[in-house]
C-alpha cells in the first residue's frame, strides 16, 4: 500500500492516507510529552517499540476475538491500519491506584482494586481531556448508551486478556487507557496504541515501573523501561 500525504500528526504518531481510502499508515515518533504537553522530550527507540507491541498485543487480542483496526505491520515504525472514526472517548482501565487516581482521591498508590475501574475522559485538548461519567458522553452526542455498554464490556474483556498475557512474562498490569473506533460498516474496533505510554507496567518481583511514568516523573533509565518491555514481550 501506497504512503501517500500526511493527514494528521499528534504527539507520539503521525497518520498517512494510502491509495486506498479504507486505510491510513501510522508512523510511530521517539518524541514523549507529558502533563498535557508541558513537558516534552525524545525516548530513542520508543517508536519502534510501540509499534511493535502494539501490534503483538492487537494481534493477540484478535485471536481472542476482540475486533481491531490493525492489518499489517509495515516496518518497525509504520503500520497500515482501518480508517475509523474515532469516538472521542479516553477509556481508562485500573486495576491497582496509581496516577490521576491516586493524586485525585488522596491515596497511595498500589491499591489493588477487588474489581476493575472504568473511567471516561472527554478526548479534547482544549479542555484537557476532562473526566466525564455516561450521563455526560450520552448528553455531548459523544456516544450512544448502547455504545458505551459495548465499550465498557469491551474494555473489561480486554483487561483480562492483557493481564494474563502480561502476567507470563512478569509484569503487572496497573493501568491503561484505550480508544476505539467505528468502522464505516458501523462495527466498533479496537484502534490507537497500547505501549508503555499508554499503559503502566509494574514488574511484578520488584515493582520496578517499566513504563512512562519514568519519563514524567524524571525516573531515569527510561529508554531501558521500553526495551524491557520490548525484550519481555517480542523477545528483543
Ligand atoms: P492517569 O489518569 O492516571 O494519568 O492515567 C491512567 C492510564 O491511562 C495510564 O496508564 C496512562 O498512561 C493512560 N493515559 C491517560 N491519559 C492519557 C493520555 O492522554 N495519553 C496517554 N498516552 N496515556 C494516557
Amino acid at each position: 500500500m501506497e504512503k501517500r500525504e500526511q493527514l494528521y500528526e499528534g504527539k507520539a504518531k503521525k497518520v498517512y492516507a494510502t491509495e486506498d481510502p479504507a486505510f491510513v499508515i501510522v508512523s510511530y515518533k521517539d518524541d514523549a510529552t507529558a502533563f498535557d504537553g508541558a513537558k516534552k522530550g525524545t525516548i530513542a527507540g520508543k517508536g519502534a517499540v510501540n509499534n511493535r507491541m502494539t501490534n503483538l498485543l492487537m494481534r493477540e487480542l484478535e485471536a481472542r476475538g476482540i475486533p481491531t483496526h490493525f492489518v499489517e505491520e509495515l516496518n518497525d515504525r509504520e503500520t497500515l491500519v482501518r480508517k475509523v472514526r474515532i469516538v472521542p472517548l479516553e477509556v481508562i482501565v485500573r486495576n491497582i491506584s496509581a496516577g490521576h487516581f491516586a493524586s485525585r482521591y488522596g491515596v497511595p498508590e498500589g491499591i489493588v482494586f477487588d474489581s476493575p475501574v472504568v473511567e471516561f475522559s472527554y478526548k479534547n485538548d482544549a479542555l484537557h481531556d476532562p473526566l466525564l461519567n455516561d450521563d455526560h458522553a450520552i448528553a455531548l452526542g459523544l456516544a450512544t448508551r448502547e455504545e458505551i455498554d459495548r465499550i465498557r464490556s469491551r474494555a473489561l474483556q480486554i483487561n483480562e486478556m492483557l493481564k494474563g498475557i502480561l502476567a507470563e512474562v512478569g509484569v503487572t498490569l496497573v493501568d491503561f487507557k484505550l480508544e476505539f473506533g467505528m468502522t464505516p460498516a458501523g462495527d466498533l474496533v479496537l484502534a490507537d496504541e497500547i505501549s508503555p505510554d499508554t499503559c503502566r507496567f509494574w514488574d511484578s518481583g520488584t515493582g520496578e515501573k517499566l513504563d512512562k511514568d519514568r519519563f514524567r516523573r524524571d525516573l531515569g533509565n527510561v529508554e531501558g523501561a521500553y526495551a524491557e518491555m520490548s525484550r519481555r514481550l517480542m523477545g528483543s
